[in-house]
């Protein structure tokens, strides 16, 4: 598949990832370029929807399980509308799809994942990292915004053998936020998605693992260790666990409410969220400064 377009002569330079990765976390001037035009080629990629196809019914909750998925992993795809999207029909018999096997994931043009786990489309496209059930960690960071990031990147440049596994996607609730305006360090602001990706790099450059999505289910304490247990049924040991899974929203006491929360309540006005009701009307109840 063609990634890359020459239009003057030129040289083109294939670095591997991990010469990449060490370059970016090493050196701060070149670093510093090349994370901000990764930021802004991934910004423009999602602008113009570039990348893996969800084709699936605004009525379904898969469809949005997977849109979410994508939207909170900041990844670059298009959604078409099983409802009102006239390519849909066609597009999904070309590739021998009834639509009741909606929502499917068009990955590399031709790929087809029919209704996949958010754990399987991550492994399809590279977002997840297996992390080894025998490797007894020395920190085990649950749940990856901006604390649980904050504790990996200090536990692992005091050389503790530290992972972050999250169940959605690292940033948390802040790597939503269009922009931060009162975070240490950032005097002009910086949007939640650079945040996370930064946090991500400088956890990563001091030997940090971080692996999403990674549900933890259950913990136990075993031979002077304590085991977490995941949805998928994977275990993770370590010496310390970590758990920064943040708040929980205080929910509107409407009967009801839980069966509409799969498909249209939304718990947050990012751009996001805006991007799914794009043209339906809306209505807001509460959410404090958010609401604006
Ligand atoms: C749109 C928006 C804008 C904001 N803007 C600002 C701002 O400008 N300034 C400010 O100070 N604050 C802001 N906030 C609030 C700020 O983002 C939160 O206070 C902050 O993210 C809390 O960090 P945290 O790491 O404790 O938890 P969270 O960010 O909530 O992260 C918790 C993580 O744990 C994961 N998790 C939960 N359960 C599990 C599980 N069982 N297994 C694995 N992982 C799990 C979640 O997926 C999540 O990624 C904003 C919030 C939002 C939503």
């Amino acid at each position: 598949m063609r990634t890359a377009v020459v239009r003057e002569p030129g040289e083109v330079l294939v670095v591997p990832v991990e010469r990449l990765r060490a370059l970016v976390t090493h050196d701060t001037v070149l670093g510093d370029i090349v994370l901000h035009a990764y930021l802004l080629r991934r910004e423009m990629l999602i602008g113009l929807e570039a990348g893996f196809q969800i084709v699936g019914s605004r009525y379904s909750p898969d469809t949005r399980r997977l849109r979410e998925f994508a939207a909170r992993n900041r990844l670059s795809h298009r959604w078409i509308d099983l409802e009102d999207d006239e390519e849909a029909e066609a597009l999904l018999k070309g590739l021998g799809v009834a639509p009741k096997e909606t929502p499917v994931v068009i990955w590399r043009g031709n790929e087809v994942l029919r209704n996949p786990s958010n754990e399987e489309l991550a492994e399809t496209i590279g977002l997840r990292e297996r992390i080894v059930a025998e490797d007894v960690w020395d920190l085990l960071v649950v749940g990856t915004g901006p604390a649980g990031l904050a504790a990996a990147v200090y536990g692992a440049s005091e050389g503790l053998g530290t992972v972050a596994l999250d169940a959605v996607a690292t940033g948390g609730q802040a790597g939503t936020s269009p922009k931060i305006e009162n975070y240490l360090g950032f005097p002009s602001g910086i949007s939640g998605a650079e945040l996370a990706a930064r946090a991500e790099i400088q956890a990563e450059k001091f030997g940090a693992r971080i692996s999403v999505p990674a549900e933890s289910t259950a913990l136990e304490e075993r031979d002077d260790c304590y085991v977490v247990s995941f949805k998928d049924g994977s275990e993770a040991t370590a010496r310390t666990v970590l758990i920064t899974t943040g708040a929980r929203y205080r929910k509107l006491d409407v009967p009801g409410l839980e069966d509409f929360e799969r498909t249209c309540v939304y718990y947050a006005a990012t751009m996001m969220e805006a991007r799914v009701c794009r043209g339906d009307p809306v209505a807001v109840v509460g959410g404090g400064n958010s609401a604006g």
